[in-house]
């Protein structure tokens, strides 16, 4: 690995594979500091800064990199990596991990379990950066900023003045229930942990623990879901109004019974990687600033 002098990635190569414009943004921003970036699936993407090179998916890629850089997203139980610019799909088999130099550094956002013990069965450290509260926690803004404009979107009120309801005061939780009370909705939380509960009444706003979720969701024009364990059931849902709209913010499969929710006639969505969508800049700027100050840090540890 090339020398991270005074805060520069000279000399660092870098490989970006796959992901959405918030990778484009994290390769620029590496590359202002002097990094070399190489870019599989951006085929179908503007990417013109200097040092980069769109290239197709190789073992070489691989080997060349110092840093490794997936999407936000992970990779799947396949190995298919997601990649919105790619033209051709891109899959990370077990002998492609094999062939990564164990000095190299792995980062994702989040990693479903057999990515987790690919990386760990091949030796390398990977970082999942959505799990570090540093990029969780400014990547909720994002998060709240998209799932509110979804509300706007999808209902008839103005949020001011309506029955909002979060569920979950995590890193999301907070922010987006802040967010929505400063806007004048009137904010319920629900949440499970006494301490919790606590903060939410500290927070001016309404409290509810978890057991007591259906009194809160007969009352709320809007509810936003930030658990991921399956929550909103089909007997929780039976309470909900009709018009009664459902963002579902928690990863993959959500936290909703979706089929019930279409069912009865209530809106209810699955929102995912909402900082890609509505604000990449930002969000690619979150995670290189993490990233860029990780690999600065390996560097000077090693010595190189
Ligand atoms: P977090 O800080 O870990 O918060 C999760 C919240 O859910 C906590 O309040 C936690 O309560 C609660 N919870 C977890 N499991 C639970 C269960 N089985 N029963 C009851 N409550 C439970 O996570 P976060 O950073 O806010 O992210 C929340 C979710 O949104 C994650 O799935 C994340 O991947 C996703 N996310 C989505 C987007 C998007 O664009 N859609 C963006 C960012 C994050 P305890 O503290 O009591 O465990």
């Amino acid at each position: 690995m090339g020398k991270g002098v005074s805060g520069m990635l000279t000399g660092v190569k870098f490989a970006f594979l796959g992901g959405d414009a918030r990778m484009i943004e994290v390769a620029r921003c590496v590359s202002e500091l002097d990094a070399s970036t190489v870019m599989v699936g951006f085929e179908k993407a503007d990417v013109s800064f200097p040092d980069s090179v769109k290239v197709a998916f190789s073992e070489e890629v691989l080997k060349d990199a110092d840093v490794i850089v997936f999407p936000v997203a992970g990779i799947d139980d396949e190995g298919r990596v997601p990649a919105q610019f790619a033209e051709q799909p891109i899959m990370m088999t077990e002998d492609h991990f094999a062939v990564i130099n164990k000095k190299t550094q792995l980062f994702t956002g989040i990693a479903r379990p057999r990515f987790g013990a690919l990386a760990k069965r091949h030796g390398l450290a990977l970082v999942r950066l959505m799990e570090l509260d540093e990029v969780a926690i400014l990547n909720s803004i994002p998060t709240a900023e998209g799932a509110i404009a979804l509300a706007m979107e999808h209902t008839e009120i103005t949020l001011h003045g309506s029955a909002c309801t979060v569920l979950g005061l995590g890193r999301c939780g907070v922010t987006l229930a802040r967010v929505l009370a400063g806007m004048g909705a009137a904010v319920t939380v629900c949440a499970r942990k006494p301490s919790d509960l606590a903060r939410i009444r500290e927070m001016g706003l309404t409290a509810i623990p978890l057991e007591h979720l259906g009194d809160a969701i007969a009352s709320s024009d809007v509810v936003f879901n930030t658990i991921p364990a399956m929550i909103l059931t089909s007997d929780i849902l039976a309470r909900a109004a009709r018009f009664c709209v459902i963002i579902d913010l928690a990863s993959a499969p959500g936290g909703t019974d979706f089929r019930f929710a279409e069912k009865r006639g209530i809106k209810a969505m699955l929102a995912p990687s909402l900082p890609g969508i509505v604000a990449p800049k930002t969000a690619g700027r979150i995670i290189a600033q993490t990233m860029v100050r990780m690999v600065q840090e390996a560097s000077s540890s090693t010595g190189g």
